[in-house]
Protein backbone atom coordinates (compact mmCIF):
# COMPACT_ATOMS: atom_id res chain seq x y z
CA UNK A 1 0.00 0.00 0.00
CA UNK A 2 1.18 3.58 -1.17
CA UNK A 3 1.89 5.83 1.46
CA UNK A 4 -0.58 8.20 0.30
CA UNK A 5 -3.02 5.49 0.64
CA UNK A 6 -2.28 5.03 4.71
CA UNK A 7 -2.99 8.64 5.01
CA UNK A 8 -5.95 8.31 3.35
CA UNK A 9 -7.44 5.43 5.38
CA UNK A 10 -6.15 7.35 8.72
CA UNK A 11 -8.02 10.20 8.17
CA UNK A 12 -10.73 8.19 7.21
CA UNK A 13 -10.32 6.81 10.59
CA UNK A 14 -10.21 9.81 12.75
CA UNK A 15 -13.40 10.79 11.58
CA UNK A 16 -15.00 8.06 13.21
CA UNK A 17 -13.23 7.87 16.79
CA UNK A 18 -12.51 9.54 19.67
CA UNK A 19 -9.47 12.36 19.07
CA UNK A 20 -7.75 11.01 22.19
CA UNK A 21 -7.56 7.47 21.45
CA UNK A 22 -6.64 8.34 17.50
CA UNK A 23 -3.63 10.08 18.97
CA UNK A 24 -2.59 7.58 21.32
CA UNK A 25 -3.09 4.81 19.14
CA UNK A 26 -3.29 5.75 15.45
CA UNK A 27 -0.79 8.90 15.16
CA UNK A 28 2.34 6.72 15.69
CA UNK A 29 1.88 4.22 13.08
CA UNK A 30 3.27 3.88 10.29
CA UNK A 31 3.57 1.85 6.97
CA UNK A 32 5.89 -0.63 6.27
CA UNK A 33 6.98 -1.40 2.73
CA UNK A 34 6.28 -5.19 2.21
CA UNK A 35 6.07 -7.08 -1.30
CA UNK A 36 2.91 -8.86 -0.62
CA UNK A 37 -0.22 -6.56 -1.75
CA UNK A 38 -2.79 -8.68 0.16
CA UNK A 39 -1.04 -7.30 3.65
CA UNK A 40 -0.51 -4.25 5.10
CA UNK A 41 1.95 -3.95 8.07
CA UNK A 42 1.87 -1.33 10.35
CA UNK A 43 4.90 -0.37 12.97
CA UNK A 44 3.86 0.62 16.64
CA UNK A 45 6.50 2.55 18.77
CA UNK A 46 6.12 -0.24 21.54
CA UNK A 47 4.67 -3.55 22.09
CA UNK A 48 1.37 -2.12 24.34
CA UNK A 49 0.26 -0.31 21.30
CA UNK A 50 0.85 -2.91 18.80
CA UNK A 51 -0.94 -5.55 21.10
CA UNK A 52 -3.61 -3.12 21.41
CA UNK A 53 -4.36 -2.79 18.13
CA UNK A 54 -4.23 -5.89 17.56
CA UNK A 55 -7.15 -6.63 20.08
CA UNK A 56 -8.88 -3.95 19.40
CA UNK A 57 -9.00 -2.18 16.43
CA UNK A 58 -7.39 -4.54 13.50
CA UNK A 59 -10.98 -5.02 11.90
CA UNK A 60 -11.32 -1.45 12.12
CA UNK A 61 -8.37 -0.67 9.74
CA UNK A 62 -8.78 -3.39 8.04
CA UNK A 63 -11.86 -2.58 6.58
CA UNK A 64 -11.21 0.88 6.79
CA UNK A 65 -8.61 -0.26 4.31
CA UNK A 66 -10.33 -2.35 2.44
CA UNK A 67 -12.35 0.80 0.98
CA UNK A 68 -9.24 2.36 -0.51
CA UNK A 69 -8.01 -1.10 -1.93
CA UNK A 70 -10.12 -3.94 -2.65
CA UNK A 71 -7.82 -6.62 -2.32
CA UNK A 72 -6.03 -6.20 0.79
CA UNK A 73 -6.95 -9.68 3.29
CA UNK A 74 -4.88 -8.77 5.90
CA UNK A 75 -3.79 -6.16 8.73
CA UNK A 76 -0.52 -6.73 11.03
CA UNK A 77 1.66 -5.20 13.50
CA UNK A 78 5.09 -5.21 14.20
CA UNK A 79 6.95 -2.65 16.58
CA UNK A 80 9.46 -0.72 14.74
CA UNK A 81 13.41 -1.20 15.84
CA UNK A 82 14.68 2.25 13.98
CA UNK A 83 14.77 5.35 15.31
CA UNK A 84 11.05 7.39 14.12
CA UNK A 85 12.23 10.73 14.85
CA UNK A 86 13.07 11.22 11.29
CA UNK A 87 10.65 9.38 9.50
CA UNK A 88 7.75 11.56 7.61
CA UNK A 89 4.87 12.14 10.14
CA UNK A 90 1.79 9.69 9.47
CA UNK A 91 -0.11 13.35 9.40
CA UNK A 92 1.23 15.94 7.18
CA UNK A 93 -0.80 18.48 8.05
CA UNK A 94 -0.15 18.46 11.74
CA UNK A 95 3.45 18.65 13.51
CA UNK A 96 4.67 15.18 14.44
CA UNK A 97 4.45 14.21 17.73
CA UNK A 98 7.57 13.51 19.39
CA UNK A 99 7.74 9.41 19.60
CA UNK A 100 8.33 7.31 22.77
CA UNK A 101 11.92 5.16 21.88
CA UNK A 102 11.54 1.53 21.26
CA UNK A 103 12.50 -0.77 23.06
CA UNK A 104 9.59 -0.85 25.43
CA UNK A 105 7.56 -2.63 28.24
CA UNK A 106 7.43 -6.28 26.94
CA UNK A 107 3.95 -6.92 28.01
CA UNK A 108 0.70 -7.85 25.99
CA UNK A 109 -2.43 -5.53 26.40
CA UNK A 110 -3.98 -5.83 30.59
CA UNK A 111 -6.87 -6.88 28.74
CA UNK A 112 -5.68 -10.08 27.71
CA UNK A 113 -4.79 -10.83 31.18
CA UNK A 114 -8.97 -11.39 32.07
CA UNK A 115 -9.80 -15.34 32.96
CA UNK A 116 -13.25 -16.30 30.85
CA UNK A 117 -13.64 -18.49 34.03
CA UNK A 118 -14.55 -15.10 35.96
CA UNK A 119 -17.91 -14.58 35.52
CA UNK A 120 -20.99 -13.47 37.18
CA UNK A 121 -22.69 -16.39 36.29
CA UNK A 122 -19.74 -18.77 37.96
CA UNK A 123 -19.71 -16.78 41.16
CA UNK A 124 -22.01 -18.35 43.81
CA UNK A 125 -23.86 -16.18 45.68
CA UNK A 126 -24.04 -16.25 49.20
CA UNK A 127 -24.89 -13.86 52.37
CA UNK A 128 -21.60 -13.08 52.53
CA UNK A 129 -21.02 -11.41 49.13
CA UNK A 130 -24.73 -10.68 47.91
CA UNK A 131 -23.78 -6.70 48.27
CA UNK A 132 -21.02 -6.99 46.46
CA UNK A 133 -22.03 -9.04 43.96
CA UNK A 134 -25.09 -6.52 42.76
CA UNK A 135 -22.80 -3.78 43.06
CA UNK A 136 -20.63 -5.58 40.43
CA UNK A 137 -23.51 -6.35 38.08
CA UNK A 138 -24.98 -2.85 38.61
CA UNK A 139 -21.45 -1.46 37.52
CA UNK A 140 -20.81 -4.11 34.64
CA UNK A 141 -24.49 -3.51 32.89
CA UNK A 142 -23.77 0.22 33.31
CA UNK A 143 -20.23 1.19 33.73
CA UNK A 144 -19.24 4.96 34.68
CA UNK A 145 -23.27 5.43 34.60
CA UNK A 146 -23.95 4.36 38.38
CA UNK A 147 -23.14 6.20 41.49
CA UNK A 148 -20.82 3.46 41.85
CA UNK A 149 -17.38 5.18 40.89
CA UNK A 150 -15.32 3.66 41.84
CA UNK A 151 -16.33 0.67 43.18
CA UNK A 152 -14.06 -0.45 45.51
CA UNK A 153 -14.08 -4.24 46.74
CA UNK A 154 -12.28 -5.78 49.84
CA UNK A 155 -12.25 -8.57 51.71
CA UNK A 156 -9.89 -11.31 53.02
CA UNK A 157 -7.82 -13.50 50.95
CA UNK A 158 -9.56 -16.20 48.65
CA UNK A 159 -12.68 -15.02 48.95
CA UNK A 160 -13.47 -13.95 45.81
CA UNK A 161 -12.74 -10.06 44.64
CA UNK A 162 -10.64 -11.22 42.10
CA UNK A 163 -13.19 -12.93 40.33
CA UNK A 164 -15.91 -10.09 40.78
CA UNK A 165 -13.55 -7.53 39.49
CA UNK A 166 -12.83 -9.36 36.24
CA UNK A 167 -16.39 -10.66 36.17
CA UNK A 168 -17.12 -6.90 35.53
CA UNK A 169 -14.70 -6.77 32.79
CA UNK A 170 -16.16 -10.34 31.17
CA UNK A 171 -19.83 -9.18 31.60
CA UNK A 172 -18.80 -5.76 29.61
CA UNK A 173 -16.83 -6.73 26.98
CA UNK A 174 -19.39 -9.55 26.02
CA UNK A 175 -22.61 -7.20 26.40
CA UNK A 176 -21.15 -4.03 25.04
CA UNK A 177 -19.61 -3.92 21.46
CA UNK A 178 -16.21 -2.16 21.43
CA UNK A 179 -15.91 -1.17 24.94
CA UNK A 180 -12.07 -0.99 25.96
CA UNK A 181 -11.51 -2.63 29.36
CA UNK A 182 -8.35 -3.02 31.30
CA UNK A 183 -7.74 -5.50 34.10
CA UNK A 184 -4.26 -5.12 36.02
CA UNK A 185 -3.34 -5.86 39.74
CA UNK A 186 -1.72 -2.86 41.17
CA UNK A 187 1.63 -5.03 41.36
CA UNK A 188 2.49 -5.72 38.03
CA UNK A 189 0.81 -2.14 37.37
CA UNK A 190 4.06 -1.41 39.32
CA UNK A 191 6.59 -3.04 38.15
CA UNK A 192 5.70 -2.15 34.86
CA UNK A 193 5.30 0.81 35.66
CA UNK A 194 8.91 1.47 37.04
CA UNK A 195 10.30 -0.57 33.59
CA UNK A 196 8.83 1.74 31.94
CA UNK A 197 10.54 5.12 33.90
CA UNK A 198 13.92 2.83 33.59
CA UNK A 199 13.04 3.21 29.68
CA UNK A 200 11.78 6.57 29.40
CA UNK A 201 8.89 5.28 27.98
CA UNK A 202 6.05 5.85 31.17
CA UNK A 203 3.65 8.09 28.43
CA UNK A 204 2.87 4.88 26.45
CA UNK A 205 2.39 2.91 29.20
CA UNK A 206 -0.02 4.83 31.20
CA UNK A 207 -1.98 5.93 27.45
CA UNK A 208 -3.49 2.21 28.06
CA UNK A 209 -4.95 2.75 31.04
CA UNK A 210 -5.97 6.70 30.51
CA UNK A 211 -7.55 5.51 27.32
CA UNK A 212 -9.56 2.86 29.02
CA UNK A 213 -13.33 2.82 29.65
CA UNK A 214 -13.37 0.33 32.58
CA UNK A 215 -10.33 0.23 34.19
CA UNK A 216 -10.36 -2.77 36.91
CA UNK A 217 -7.52 -2.16 39.29
CA UNK A 218 -7.03 -5.27 41.66
CA UNK A 219 -5.03 -5.80 45.47
CA UNK A 220 -4.35 -1.95 45.55
CA UNK A 221 -2.98 -2.25 48.75
CA UNK A 222 0.03 -2.88 47.64
CA UNK A 223 0.59 0.55 46.21
CA UNK A 224 1.15 0.94 50.09
CA UNK A 225 4.41 3.15 50.53
CA UNK A 226 5.39 3.30 46.28
CA UNK A 227 5.17 6.93 46.11
CA UNK A 228 5.74 7.59 42.15
CA UNK A 229 3.09 4.65 41.23
CA UNK A 230 0.60 6.51 43.70
CA UNK A 231 0.99 9.92 42.33
CA UNK A 232 1.12 8.17 38.48
CA UNK A 233 -1.91 6.30 39.55
CA UNK A 234 -3.88 9.49 40.65
CA UNK A 235 -3.98 11.00 37.73
CA UNK A 236 -5.17 8.36 35.63
CA UNK A 237 -7.91 8.08 38.17
CA UNK A 238 -8.46 11.34 37.78
CA UNK A 239 -8.64 11.58 34.08
CA UNK A 240 -10.76 8.13 34.06
CA UNK A 241 -13.10 10.05 36.64
CA UNK A 242 -13.68 13.38 35.21
CA UNK A 243 -14.29 11.26 31.89
CA UNK A 244 -16.98 8.98 33.54
CA UNK A 245 -14.70 6.14 32.93
CA UNK A 246 -15.37 3.29 35.65
CA UNK A 247 -13.27 2.21 37.93
CA UNK A 248 -12.84 -0.12 40.03
CA UNK A 249 -10.98 -1.56 42.37
CA UNK A 250 -9.92 -4.48 45.27
CA UNK A 251 -7.83 -4.60 48.52
CA UNK A 252 -7.83 -6.68 50.85
CA UNK A 253 -8.56 -3.94 53.67
CA UNK A 254 -11.35 -1.40 54.24
CA UNK A 255 -9.90 2.10 52.27
CA UNK A 256 -10.05 3.71 55.78
CA UNK A 257 -7.57 1.04 57.23
CA UNK A 258 -5.21 1.42 54.01
CA UNK A 259 -1.76 2.30 55.37
CA UNK A 260 1.10 3.70 53.54
CA UNK A 261 -1.40 5.20 50.79
CA UNK A 262 -1.66 9.20 50.72
CA UNK A 263 -4.85 10.46 52.15
CA UNK A 264 -5.52 12.54 48.84
CA UNK A 265 -5.99 8.39 47.15
CA UNK A 266 -7.72 7.24 49.83
CA UNK A 267 -10.73 10.16 49.79
CA UNK A 268 -11.14 9.49 46.18
CA UNK A 269 -11.61 5.71 46.48
CA UNK A 270 -14.52 6.64 49.65
CA UNK A 271 -16.12 8.94 46.27
CA UNK A 272 -18.10 5.96 45.30
CA UNK A 273 -19.06 2.74 46.97
CA UNK A 274 -17.09 0.21 48.99
CA UNK A 275 -18.02 -3.34 49.37
CA UNK A 276 -16.83 -5.88 51.49
CA UNK A 277 -16.93 -9.47 50.82
CA UNK A 278 -16.86 -11.61 54.35
CA UNK A 279 -15.97 -15.52 54.46
CA UNK A 280 -18.30 -17.85 53.25
CA UNK A 281 -21.25 -19.66 55.39
CA UNK A 282 -21.41 -23.43 55.39
CA UNK A 283 -24.64 -23.05 52.88
CA UNK A 284 -22.37 -21.17 50.68
CA UNK A 285 -18.91 -23.17 50.91
CA UNK A 286 -21.01 -26.28 50.15
CA UNK A 287 -22.37 -24.54 47.03
CA UNK A 288 -18.99 -23.56 45.75
CA UNK A 289 -17.98 -26.94 46.08
CA UNK A 290 -20.63 -28.50 44.48
CA UNK A 291 -20.30 -26.41 41.51
CA UNK A 292 -16.78 -27.04 41.11
CA UNK A 293 -17.18 -30.77 41.58
CA UNK A 294 -20.01 -30.53 38.60
CA UNK A 295 -17.39 -28.26 36.04
CA UNK A 296 -14.96 -31.25 36.92
CA UNK A 297 -17.45 -33.96 36.55
CA UNK A 298 -16.46 -35.22 40.16
CA UNK A 299 -19.15 -37.08 41.47
CA UNK A 300 -19.17 -36.33 45.25
CA UNK A 301 -21.87 -37.50 47.59
CA UNK A 302 -23.76 -34.51 49.34
CA UNK A 303 -22.73 -35.41 52.79
CA UNK A 304 -18.89 -35.58 51.69
CA UNK A 305 -19.31 -32.14 50.46
CA UNK A 306 -20.46 -30.93 54.03
CA UNK A 307 -18.16 -32.59 55.58
CA UNK A 308 -15.00 -30.87 53.40
CA UNK A 309 -17.58 -27.40 53.82
CA UNK A 310 -16.73 -28.02 57.28
CA UNK A 311 -13.30 -28.65 57.48
CA UNK A 312 -11.98 -26.01 55.32
CA UNK A 313 -13.71 -22.76 56.37
CA UNK A 314 -11.41 -19.91 55.87
CA UNK A 315 -11.03 -19.56 52.60
CA UNK A 316 -12.23 -20.35 48.89
CA UNK A 317 -9.42 -21.01 46.94
CA UNK A 318 -8.26 -23.97 49.88
CA UNK A 319 -11.41 -25.45 49.40
CA UNK A 320 -11.23 -25.60 45.49
CA UNK A 321 -7.69 -26.96 46.33
CA UNK A 322 -9.57 -29.88 48.16
CA UNK A 323 -11.20 -30.59 44.77
CA UNK A 324 -8.70 -30.25 42.33
CA UNK A 325 -6.62 -32.46 44.42
CA UNK A 326 -9.32 -34.93 44.89
CA UNK A 327 -10.04 -34.46 41.25
CA UNK A 328 -5.94 -35.71 40.49
CA UNK A 329 -6.45 -38.77 42.88
CA UNK A 330 -9.79 -39.93 42.05
CA UNK A 331 -8.13 -40.02 38.42
CA UNK A 332 -5.03 -41.87 39.02
CA UNK A 333 -6.84 -44.24 41.38
CA UNK A 334 -9.75 -44.77 39.21
CA UNK A 335 -11.71 -45.14 42.60
CA UNK A 336 -14.87 -42.92 43.61
CA UNK A 337 -14.35 -40.47 45.89
CA UNK A 338 -14.64 -41.93 49.38
CA UNK A 339 -14.40 -40.25 53.15
CA UNK A 340 -10.86 -41.87 53.32
CA UNK A 341 -10.11 -39.97 50.51
CA UNK A 342 -11.39 -37.01 51.31
CA UNK A 343 -9.47 -37.77 54.94
CA UNK A 344 -5.81 -37.80 53.48
CA UNK A 345 -6.53 -35.00 51.26
CA UNK A 346 -7.95 -33.08 54.29
CA UNK A 347 -4.59 -34.00 56.04
CA UNK A 348 -2.20 -32.32 53.17
CA UNK A 349 -4.39 -29.82 52.73
CA UNK A 350 -4.09 -28.76 56.30
CA UNK A 351 -0.51 -29.22 56.47
CA UNK A 352 -0.64 -26.50 53.91
CA UNK A 353 -2.28 -24.51 55.66
CA UNK A 354 0.34 -23.44 58.12
CA UNK A 355 -0.96 -20.26 59.10
CA UNK A 356 0.66 -17.09 57.69
CA UNK A 357 0.53 -14.47 60.62
CA UNK A 358 0.37 -10.89 59.50
CA UNK A 359 1.36 -7.39 61.14
CA UNK A 360 -2.45 -6.96 61.93
CA UNK A 361 -2.14 -10.20 63.71
CA UNK A 362 0.85 -9.49 65.81
CA UNK A 363 -0.18 -6.52 66.85
CA UNK A 364 -3.80 -7.32 67.63
CA UNK A 365 -2.04 -10.17 69.88
CA UNK A 366 0.52 -7.24 71.48
CA UNK A 367 -2.70 -4.89 71.97
CA UNK A 368 -4.10 -7.83 73.84
CA UNK A 369 -0.86 -9.50 76.10
CA UNK A 370 -0.46 -5.65 77.32
CA UNK A 371 -3.84 -4.27 77.38
CA UNK A 372 -3.42 -1.43 74.96
CA UNK A 373 -5.52 -0.48 72.15
CA UNK A 374 -4.45 -1.13 68.65
CA UNK A 375 -4.40 2.46 67.61
CA UNK A 376 -2.31 3.06 70.20
CA UNK A 377 0.08 0.88 69.12
CA UNK A 378 0.10 1.75 65.79
CA UNK A 379 0.05 5.70 65.77
CA UNK A 380 2.43 8.52 67.86
CA UNK A 381 1.62 7.93 71.28
CA UNK A 382 5.06 8.35 72.92
CA UNK A 383 3.74 6.80 76.06
CA UNK A 384 6.35 4.95 77.20
CA UNK A 385 4.54 1.56 77.56
CA UNK A 386 3.05 2.11 74.47
CA UNK A 387 6.33 2.90 73.10
CA UNK A 388 7.82 -0.16 74.41
CA UNK A 389 4.67 -3.03 73.12
CA UNK A 390 4.65 -1.23 69.63
CA UNK A 391 8.54 -2.07 69.78
CA UNK A 392 7.59 -5.56 70.51
CA UNK A 393 5.36 -6.07 67.85
CA UNK A 394 8.11 -4.39 65.55
CA UNK A 395 10.42 -6.85 66.66
CA UNK A 396 8.29 -10.20 66.28
CA UNK A 397 7.29 -8.72 63.00
CA UNK A 398 10.81 -8.79 61.78
CA UNK A 399 11.33 -11.97 63.50
CA UNK A 400 8.55 -13.88 62.17
CA UNK A 401 7.51 -12.25 58.89
CA UNK A 402 8.99 -11.88 55.86
CA UNK A 403 8.25 -7.95 55.56
CA UNK A 404 10.54 -5.91 54.81
CA UNK A 405 11.46 -2.87 57.14
CA UNK A 406 9.74 -0.67 55.02
CA UNK A 407 6.66 -2.38 55.12
CA UNK A 408 6.76 -2.91 58.43
CA UNK A 409 7.46 0.61 59.54
CA UNK A 410 4.49 1.60 57.01
CA UNK A 411 2.14 -0.41 59.17
CA UNK A 412 3.02 1.03 62.26
CA UNK A 413 1.48 4.64 61.08
CA UNK A 414 4.10 4.96 58.24
CA UNK A 415 7.07 5.11 60.59
CA UNK A 416 10.84 4.92 58.92
CA UNK A 417 12.60 2.14 58.70
CA UNK A 418 15.51 3.05 60.66
CA UNK A 419 12.35 3.28 63.49
CA UNK A 420 12.18 -0.04 62.69
CA UNK A 421 15.66 -1.25 63.29
CA UNK A 422 15.96 0.38 66.06
CA UNK A 423 13.17 -0.98 67.84
CA UNK A 424 14.66 -4.58 67.05
CA UNK A 425 17.68 -3.53 68.58
CA UNK A 426 16.38 -2.63 71.78
CA UNK A 427 14.18 -5.10 72.23
CA UNK A 428 17.25 -7.73 71.00
CA UNK A 429 18.72 -6.63 74.26
CA UNK A 430 16.11 -6.12 76.87
CA UNK A 431 15.78 -9.96 75.90
CA UNK A 432 19.15 -10.53 76.47
CA UNK A 433 19.03 -8.75 79.81
CA UNK A 434 15.53 -9.05 81.16
CA UNK A 435 14.13 -12.46 81.43
CA UNK A 436 10.30 -11.19 81.35
CA UNK A 437 10.76 -9.57 78.40
CA UNK A 438 12.08 -12.75 76.61
CA UNK A 439 8.84 -14.36 78.37
CA UNK A 440 6.38 -11.69 77.11
CA UNK A 441 7.84 -12.21 73.53
CA UNK A 442 7.87 -15.75 73.50
CA UNK A 443 3.96 -16.18 74.63
CA UNK A 444 2.77 -13.56 72.34
CA UNK A 445 4.90 -15.59 69.38
CA UNK A 446 3.34 -19.05 70.54
CA UNK A 447 -0.14 -17.42 70.72
CA UNK A 448 0.22 -16.47 67.10
CA UNK A 449 0.53 -19.62 65.45
P1 LIG B 1 -9.29 -13.08 46.16
O1 LIG B 1 -9.00 -12.26 44.96
O2 LIG B 1 -10.31 -12.47 47.07
O3 LIG B 1 -8.07 -13.49 46.91
P2 LIG B 1 -10.22 -14.98 44.21
O4 LIG B 1 -11.20 -14.14 43.49
O5 LIG B 1 -8.93 -15.25 43.55
O6 LIG B 1 -9.97 -14.43 45.67
O7 LIG B 1 -10.95 -16.36 44.55
C1 LIG B 1 -10.25 -17.55 44.85
C2 LIG B 1 -10.92 -18.70 44.14
O8 LIG B 1 -12.20 -18.92 44.70
C3 LIG B 1 -11.14 -18.43 42.67
O9 LIG B 1 -10.85 -19.61 41.94
C4 LIG B 1 -12.61 -18.09 42.56
O10 LIG B 1 -13.15 -18.51 41.33
C5 LIG B 1 -13.21 -18.86 43.71
N1 LIG B 1 -14.37 -18.17 44.27
C6 LIG B 1 -14.36 -17.17 45.17
N2 LIG B 1 -15.60 -16.78 45.48
C7 LIG B 1 -16.42 -17.56 44.75
C8 LIG B 1 -17.84 -17.63 44.63
N3 LIG B 1 -18.66 -16.85 45.36
N4 LIG B 1 -18.34 -18.53 43.77
C9 LIG B 1 -17.52 -19.34 43.04
N5 LIG B 1 -16.19 -19.32 43.12
C10 LIG B 1 -15.63 -18.44 43.96
MG1 LIG C 1 -7.19 -11.58 44.23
Amino acid sequence: MHKDLWNSVLSQISRSIDANRFETWFRPLTLVDNADPTVMILSAPNNFIADFLDQHYKNTILSTAKQFKHNLKEVSFTVSERDLSDSPPAHPEKKPQPLPPVNHVNTSHPSAQLNKRFTLDSFVIGPNNQFARSAALAVAEAPGKTKFNPLLIYGGVGLGKTHLLQSIGNYALSNIPGIVVTYISSEEFYLNFIDAIAKNNTKSFTSVFRSSDVLLMDDIQFFSGKESTQEEFFHIFNTLHQNGKQIVLTSDLPPSSLRGLQDRLISRFQWGLSVDIQPPDLETRVAILKKRADEGNLDISLDILYYIAENVSSNIRELEGVVIRLLAYASITHSDISFDLVKTVLKDSVKKETKRVSINDIIEAVSEYYNIPVNNIRDKNRHKEVAFSRQVAMYISKSITSNSLKTIGLNFGGRDHSTVIYAVQQIEQLIKKDDSVSKDVNYIISSLK
